[in-house]
């Protein structure tokens, strides 16, 4: 789950990080009053959305006077905001955080993800921090330090420190910095954060050490425990489809393609992706029913995928282990006349109850088309899907 920047900013004050003042708004007349509020000369309007490169799109403005306040909220609240991260569509902006503008110095990078391979947390630290931190890791990943966390001790002061000076923090600041750095730990392993992002993490004309930006993503299967960091969702920012989904408990990601599918195991839909690929055309979604699916799941991710206009065909990849054959079959059948299926359709599935599943399709009269394996599925959809 994604959250928006200002949000971050609430969690990681709590946990001790410096960030500038400022206040979540989502009209420009409150924008306004914030600033006041907030006094000082130079404000800063920023966009919320879930998405990265607000700067570049125009969505991170510095105002100079209470009219440029007024100016900048009413173009960007409302604004299809483009960055790399949004697609080529953008995303629309429906709040604004107004912040006090700050001194900036230098601008640092500090980040940090769960390492799957040491499973640990890794901090990553740049002195390259401001907008192009993607140039940095692709042209010069040296200037990339990292640090893998041992969970049993946390972020050592020695470990903060070496990482600060290494990124340039002068002498003089390594304590603020040791302690930002301490702190977005703290924050990422108490909220079971899936990443952290603070870019740029900037340095003050007077040596402060202050987070001007702030990314955390967390971790959904542990947000039973953080009713709190739910409360933050915004569903604005989500795909429809996969908040349709998720009432389900079916994990559905739209992607780009035309061919959708419907699979039991995430790694079997992984694999099917994989094969539809390989045979030329684009999977239009990814979709794991899971163990236990019912009729009515299996309707509803027909619903689901169906819903989305790029769809030209759909490929039912199945195993029947826990899941039987049989009760795909049904699903399978009472989905596509309810939903009055209008594009071809292929059904592959092996394992418990198959030669009942099998049976089933055929005599439900409709015009399914059956595979053998994998490869013949993909083939078969995918033809069906260009017409040969
Ligand atoms: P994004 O990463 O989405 O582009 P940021 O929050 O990092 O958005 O803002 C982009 C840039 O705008 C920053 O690198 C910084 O130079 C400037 N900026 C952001 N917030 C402030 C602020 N409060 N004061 C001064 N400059 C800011
Ligand atoms: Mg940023």
């Amino acid at each position: 789950m994604k959250i928006h920047e200002y949000q971050g900013k609430e969690i990681l004050r709590k946990f001790g990080v410096a960030t500038p003042r400022g206040k979540a708004c989502f009209s420009v007349d409150e924008a306004v009053k914030a600033a006041g509020e907030l006094g000082g000369k130079v404000w800063v309007v920023k966009a919320q959305i879930h998405a990265g490169g607000r700067g570049k799109g125009g969505g991170v403005k510095v105002a100079k006077s209470m009219d440029e306040v007024r100016q900048y909220a009413g173009q960007i609240l409302g604004m299809q905001l483009k960055t790399h991260q949004t697609g080529p569509e953008g995303q629309k902006v429906r709040r604004l955080l107004i912040e006090e503008g700050a001194d900036i110095k230098k601008e640092l990078y500090v980040g940090m993800v769960v390492d799957r391979v040491t499973q640990k947390v890794c901090l990553m630290a740049s002195s390259e921090g401001g907008m192009d931190i993607e140039e940095v890791a692709a042209h010069t990943p040296e200037k990339i330090h990292k640090v893998f966390v041992d969970p049993a001790a946390g972020l050592k002061d020695a470990e903060a420190d070496d990482v600060a000076r290494k990124i340039g923090v002068p002498e003089a600041s390594v304590p603020q910095a040791r302690s930002v750095l301490q702190g977005l730990y703290k924050a990422f392993w108490e909220t079971d954060a899936s990443l952290a992002e603070i870019n740029p993490l900037i340095l003050t004309g007077d040596g402060k050490v202050i987070a001007l930006d702030a990314k955390m993503n967390f971790d959904s299967n542990a947000l039973f425990r953080h009713e709190d960091i739910v409360a933050m969702r915004d569903l604005d920012e989500e795909d429809p489809a996969e908040i349709e989904a998720s009432k389900y408990d079916l994990s559905y990601i739209s992607l780009d393609g035309n061919i959708g599918c419907l699979v039991n195991g995430a790694g079997l839909a992984m694999a099917t992706m994989d094969t539809i690929k390989l045979f030329g055309a684009e999977p239009a979604n990814f979709l794991d029913v899971g163990g236990g699916a019912t009729t009515e799941k299996v309707t509803e991710a027909f619903k689901l995928m169906l819903g989305n206009p790029k769809v030209k065909g759909i490929l039912v990849n199945i195993f029947g282990g826990i899941m039987r054959c049989d009760t795909i079959a049904t699903g399978v059948v009472a989905a596509a006349k309810e939903v009055h299926l209008s594009v071809p359709l292929v059904v592959r599935m092996r394992g418990t109850n198959e030669d009942i599943g099998k049976q089933i399709l055929k005599d439900s009269g409709l015009p399914i088309i059956s595979a053998s394996d994998m490869a013949d599925a993909a083939q078969k959809i995918v033809a069906a899907v260009s017409g040969k």
